[in-house]
């Protein structure tokens, strides 16, 4: 029996490790959740024996090959003329197809360069599939029993165009039926505390349950055909996991505080995370209800200037301490007037450590309703990622306090945490 789909990507840049194929994963987990397993993945350079060969060996063991990137107006967009080699077939040009590009142009008042009309050549065989997110149009053939779906490279116009093609062109596979998937992401518990606490579900044969770790947190993905199995599955999971688990799927640990602070609004007086907490509020859509603003002071004076942390306070404690990231949290919430504040103040590294203040240590402060709290945190890792974890333990920190829960010192993911 045939298994279903393959994918294929096309690029030098995909092969020489330039670029990393992010549509191959998008499009194995889209098809599965319209109940397509993906049988192969394989990524091959710009050059037509080499794609033309990758679509026929596909063609022969499965229903359906999606084909991505090379159908671009460029030398090196070369997937048009593959095809039309891997289906012994001559390139004809079509009409409405260079009807559609002109349209494209023509909405956003420009002219089309005449590069562009090459986009405009297909197999003679094949159809052309309209591209609503830009001009190359995508191409659809059939190679024996083997539907080959041609889309473009760019993310965006893949997914804009197989949202309105998938139900067409898969109807005429045996597919499984729709699997539904939900993630609920969690932040801060080290990945064995997760595991064991939700080790009985990831037995089961129904639903699937798999733990993955990545730099934003942890994830477990909850997967069936059957959708309220999932649902009850997530629901016992963010249980098992509260108060680590801030939501499922697309939501953010700014997100949820978004969610949290109705009426309410945050601030933020980064150090070491030098903006990061401020782009993590901006990157959420709405923010700008509940998100007022913050300040990166590196430098003392900044620190002193923009946000009355006191000199002598400074001279006292060092700059990097609980007492300045509470004089920054408060000095935040007094500056710009909002509701809550959050402050990171550490030593990213990779000089600068002493032994009373490691590399990794970040205070970071949270002031929610006039009431401070300021935990150490001890990081592991590198520059940057002791800056990332310390911007998302500092949100999980300020999510923690939004809900009036305490933060707990123990052994947090990828460090530990002090009162
Ligand atoms: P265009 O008309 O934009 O050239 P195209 O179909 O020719 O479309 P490519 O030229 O292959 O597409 O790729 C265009 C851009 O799309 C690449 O520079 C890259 O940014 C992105 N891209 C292509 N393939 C992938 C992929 N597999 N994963 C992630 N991004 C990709």
């Amino acid at each position: 029996m045939k298994p279903c789909a393959a994918i294929l990507t096309i690029g030098d840049e995909l092969i020489l490790g330039d670029r990393v194929d992010t549509n191959g994963p998008w499009l194995s987990r889209t098809l599965l959740e319209h109940g397509i397993k993906t049988s192969e993945r394989c990524s091959v350079s710009d050059s037509i024996p080499a794609i033309s060969k990758a679509i026929i060996r596909l063609a022969k063991l499965n229903s359906i090959v999606f084909v991505t990137g090379g159908l671009g107006p460029t030398e090196d967009d070369r997937t048009t003329e593959a095809l039309a080699d891997a289906l012994g077939e001559h390139l004809v040009h079509d009409d409405d197809a260079l009807a559609s590009i002109e349209k494209w142009f023509e909405a956003r008042g420009l002219v089309r360069p005449p590069q562009n009309d090459i986009q405009a050549m297909r197999p003679i065989s094949s159809e052309w599939i309209e591209n609503k997110a830009g001009t190359a149009p995508g191409l659809l053939a059939t190679i024996g029993n083997c539907t080959v779906v041609c889309l473009p490279g760019p993310p965006s116009e893949l997914q804009t165009m197989l949202a309105t093609i998938l139900p067409d062109v898969t109807a005429p596979i045996d597919c499984t039926g729709p699997v539904c998937t939900t993630e609920v992401r969690a932040w801060g518990m080290p990945e064995s505390v997760a595991g064991e606490k939700i080790a009985a579900f990831m037995q089961l044969q129904e639903p699937r349950v798999s733990i993955l770790m990545g730099k934003e947190g942890i994830v477990a993905r909850v997967t069936s055909a059957d959708a309220s199995l999932v649902k009850e599955t997530v629901s016992r999971i963010q249980e098992l996991w509260s108060p680590w688990a801030f939501g499922t799927n697309e939501a953010t640990l700014a997100s949820s505080i978004g969610k949290l602070l109705v009426g309410g609004s945050v601030s933020t007086a980064e150090s070491c995370t030098a903006g990061l907490l401020c782009d993590a509020f901006a990157n959420t859509p709405g923010a700008s209800k509940w998100f007022v603003g913050g300040w990166v002071t590196y430098a003392n004076e900044m620190k002193m200037s923009q946000l009355g942390v006191a000199g002598a306070l400074i001279d006292s404690a060092g700059a990097v301490s609980a007492e300045v990231a509470r004089a920054m949290s408060e000095g935040a919430v007094a500056c710009s007037g909002s509701l809550a504040a959050v402050s990171t103040t550490g030593i990213a590294g990779p000089t600068g450590g002493t032994i009373r203040k490691p590399l990794g240590t970040v205070f970071i402060g949270c002031t929610v309703h006039g009431v401070t709290t300021v935990r150490e945190f001890r990081f592991t890792g590198t520059r940057n990622e002791v800056r990332q974890r310390a911007t998302f333990s500092a949100l999980q920190m300020l999510r923690f306090r939004v809900l009036d829960l305490d933060v707990p010192t123990m052994c947090w993911q990828y460090g530990e945490v002090f009162a």
